[in-house]
């Protein structure tokens, strides 16, 4: 039984758009740039790890939730937690291909590319021991003592471990059934109607990691940005608008609508709220009366009068956007 899905794309798609947005000679344009793949291979994880859960199901009662982030002695973020009335597993996924070795002393991840590159990651082991160790304390608030297990998930065919975890059980995603199931269920320790109700606690303590403004998350100058609005055709910004629309000037294509998805892109990107001079910069439009009819067009929030009116989004809508 599934009760809690994933809300983690938004770091994906505010990269992605903060990537397109960063010049190419920009100082973090590296960076963005491995945290957007990063980010995109961390979703095919998880979606594997989602799609083991949909098709198979579990002879005694359960609850899985994806994505929880808590907090007791400090902030925590698990990729997925199954609960049962007997145990609670934490399983942390990973997506990476290559040679892997579990490093002791410190603890590292190490992973060999097929060009003999050696990258240098957090350890998973760190991760769950970590988390183990909050979500224990997480749980004794409310008064539940249960055994917590955890469990390394790795997501990509193309792996090959060279050298194995010590701390933990590293399995591949199609055995995850067969783990859980194998586990012993010996001694109760919540009932079912306690299960859930712990269930139902830990998702509205969920706390989200909105990750938007992505400049102010990233430190990054909002005036480094590109301006102007997006051709999805060609990739390039510098739509100009006219009569029937949004025209690219350097494929003819057209869109009615670009102005919104430019508009969206500065609440992702750069800020809570514009007005009209961020407007017509940002969309190079050539008056601030061509900015008024933008704003005005898009059901925004506004505060202030005339010249010193300024537009809101609501944020709800803007999470439950995808791009
Ligand atoms: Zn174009």
């Amino acid at each position: 039984m599934l009760v809690k899905t994933r809300s983690d794309e938004y770091s994906f798609t505010g990269l992605q758009l903060l990537n397109r947005r960063l010049p190419e000679m920009h100082e973090m344009k590296e960076l963005i740039h491995t945290k957007m793949h990063m980010a995109k291979a961390g979703i095919y994880g998880e979606v594997r790890v989602d799609e083991v859960f949909q098709k198979y199901s579990f002879p005694f009662q359960y609850v899985v939730l994806h994505d929880v982030s808590l907090e007791s002695f400090g902030k925590f973020q698990m990729d997925t937690v199954f609960l049962t009335q007997y145990f609670a597993v934490i399983l942390e996924s990973k997506n990476k291909g290559g040679k892997l070795r579990f490093k002791q002393n410190p603890s590292q991840l190490e992973r060999e590319n097929e060009d003999g590159k050696v990258d240098i990651f957090e350890s998973p082991e760190v991760q769950i021991e970590r988390n183990i160790y909050l979500f224990d304390e997480w749980l004794r608030l409310y008064g539940v003592k249960i055994p917590i297990y955890g469990v390394i998930v790795l997501t990509n065919s193309k792996v090959m471990i060279m050298e194995p975890s010590t701390k933990y059980t590293c399995i591949l995603h199609q055995t995850i059934p067969v783990f859980l199931r194998n586990i012993v269920r010996d001694k109760v320790c919540l009932d079912v109607n306690e299960m859930h109700k712990l269930a139902e606690r830990i998702v509205s303590s969920h706390q989200s990691n909105f990750p938007y403004p992505m400049c102010e998350r990233w430190g990054i100058n909002p005036n480094d940005l590109l301006t102007g609005v997006y051709c999805e055709k060609c990739k390039v910004h510098g739509m100009v608008k006219k009569k029937n629309g949004w025209n690219c000037l350097r494929c003819g294509h057209v869109d009615r609508l670009a102005h919104e998805k430019a508009i969206y892109e500065w609440f992702v990107l750069v800020g809570k709220s514009i007005n009209n001079r961020q407007c017509k910069r940002f969309l190079h439009l050539n008056s601030p009366q061509s900015a008024l009819r933008v704003l005005k067009s898009m059901n925004l929030i506004t505060s202030g009068n005339s010249k010193n009116t300024i537009y809101k989004w609501d944020w709800k809508e803007i999470a439950s956007r995808k791009t």
